[in-house]
């Protein structure tokens, strides 16, 4: 067998790739994962990229998951007229929606009506993605009065980061809901969600998606101290995990990034959930067509603790060079991921004695040498754990019946995924799937393989582990 890529490539959608021939090419390039920013983005954009998505995908004969990434409770500032320049030692303020500005200095509405008794005098509010920083010299109920410490320009909609408070808004706003109602129509696989603060976020989003009748796998984003702190209850009851790192370098001290960044990671692998590392890993690529070593090391950082996959944002979605940025990921992890050595996940608990056979199988095909696992699921249970166990080496082949699981197996390490009807008779249906496989070409005759699958035994249907030869 050629080499087989582990890690996946999440990339999202912008001016640079959203007509139909360049996601053509960002699928062809190796894309897994296309995610569809609800920061800058209307209902009809996710119409028209859903539409020009699935089919592009047809048409290069490859599949990708779509990602709806909602923005949660985000504080933003209001409409100005025309951008604000403030420079070092300026006094600025801040008001809620509905007062009035004092009206001696410059000022701006924002979003978020409890900041003002949210934030404590000398507390650091960061606007613009942390480019500007101020500190907060005084207050009232509806006001704040800052200090400008980093000169800049504040123009309308800018972020806004404060560092340590936990925000009051709800995890899902008004926004956030309509665009799930637009992207569940659309047919979105997956919805990350900005700013999960604790487990019962990810509760709420969950209710909300089966009151839809959404099947979408969950991403958890954690970019604040909250998310940071509360990590283990979120991950059990998230489907996956994004390490945002771009809000996170702001809300927490950004030379601690890479602690948090490995916890996180560790603690997904625990879990046996995926985990997807974000933002800036190839940003000079924006710009220029080669990116910096230190972004290599980077990238590098991340396939050596084992992600299950890195994501591209402004690289794909305004940059000069998306699909060269796609290629330079893929070159870097089919050089580092064979030099990876590591162990078999043993820190994940198991508990059904299917689930144990898994690490069973997983053993197995490791020491097999060149082999793989074939795995048949309608939950996606087994694949995604098998993913979760990490294989060192040896792909997960899973296949199910269910088209929309068919594409959120796309997600976890090392899984490539099937879309096949099962047969009645199991031994049909592992037939069908070596048959597959040697048809497209994925593994090589005589191939050893090892298949969790059902096997019937004097008329009932028993659970098994099996060898079988590739035809
Ligand atoms: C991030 O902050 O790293 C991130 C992925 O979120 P967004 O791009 O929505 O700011």
């Amino acid at each position: 067998m050629s080499y087989f890529r582990q890690t996946k490539i999440v990339a999202t959608l912008g001016p640079a790739t959203e007509s139909k021939e360049m996601l053509a090419k960002l699928i062809t390039s190796g894309v897994d994962i296309l995610r569809l920013n609800m920061a800058h983005a209307s209902h009809q954009w996710v119409d028209d990229a859903m539409w020009f998505i699935r089919e592009a995908s047809v048409e290069v004969g490859r599949h990708v998951g779509v990602m709806m990434d909602v923005k949660g409770p985000e504080i933003r500032t209001g409409i100005v007229d025309a951008p604000i320049e403030v420079t070092e030692g300026d006094h600025f303020e801040i008001h809620v929606e509905d007062a009035n500005p004092t009206g001696d200095v410059a000022a701006v509405s924002v979003n978020y009506p409890g900041l003002p008794q949210d934030v404590k005098v000398g507390a650091t509010v960061l606007i613009d993605s942390g480019l500007i920083r101020m500190k907060v010299v005084a207050k009232d109920e509806e006001r704040v009065r800052l200090e400008v410490l980093t000169p800049g320009s504040i123009s309308s909609k800018r972020h806004i980061n404060l560092p340590g408070v936990f925000v009051n808004l709800p995890c899902l706003t008004p926004k956030d809901e309509a665009d799930l109602r637009a992207g569940v129509k659309a047919g979105i696989d997956f919805v990350a969600l900005s700013f999960v603060r604790q487990g019962s976020d990810i509760r709420t989003l969950r209710a909300f998606l089966d009151e839809l009748g959404s099947q979408a796998k969950i991403i958890a984003k954690i970019e604040d101290q909250a998310g940071v702190r509360n990590m283990r209850e979120i991950i059990a009851e998230a489907d996956a995990i994004m390490v945002a790192r771009g809000d996170l370098g702001i809300e927490i001290d950004y030379h601690r990034l890479p602690l948090v960044q490995t916890k996180l990671i560790a603690a997904c692998r625990d879990a046996g959930k995926p985990v997807i590392v974000a933002t800036h890993l190839l940003e000079t690529m924006i710009s220029a067509p080669m990116p910096t070593r230190a972004e290599i090391s980077d990238i590098s950082n991340a396939i050596r603790e084992q992600a299950d996959a890195v994501m591209l944002s402004g690289e794909t979605t305004v940059g000069k060079y998306p699909l060269e940025s796609v290629q330079v990921i893929k070159n870097i992890i089919e050089s580092i991921e064979p030099s990876v050595t590591f162990e078999l996940n043993r820190r994940l608990v198991l508990e059904e004695p299917k689930a144990k056979m898994l690490r069973s199988a997983a053993f197995l095909a490791q020491d097999l040498g060149e082999s793989a696992i074939i795995v048949f699921t309608r939950s996606g249970y087994l694949a995604y754990t098998l993913g979760a166990l990490r294989p060192r080496g040896v792909p997960v082949f899973a296949f199910t019946d269910i088209e929309p699981l068919f594409r959120q197996l796309l997600l976890p390490w090392g899984v490539e995924p099937f879309l096949m009807n099962f047969c009645d008779d199991p031994e049909q249906t592992i037939l069908n799937a070596l048959n597959l496989l040697a048809e497209k070409g994925w593994l090589k005759s005589g191939t050893m393989t090892v298949a969790i699958t059902n096997a019937l035994e004097h008329g009932k249907v028993v659970e098994s582990l099996q060898l079988r030869r590739m035809p």
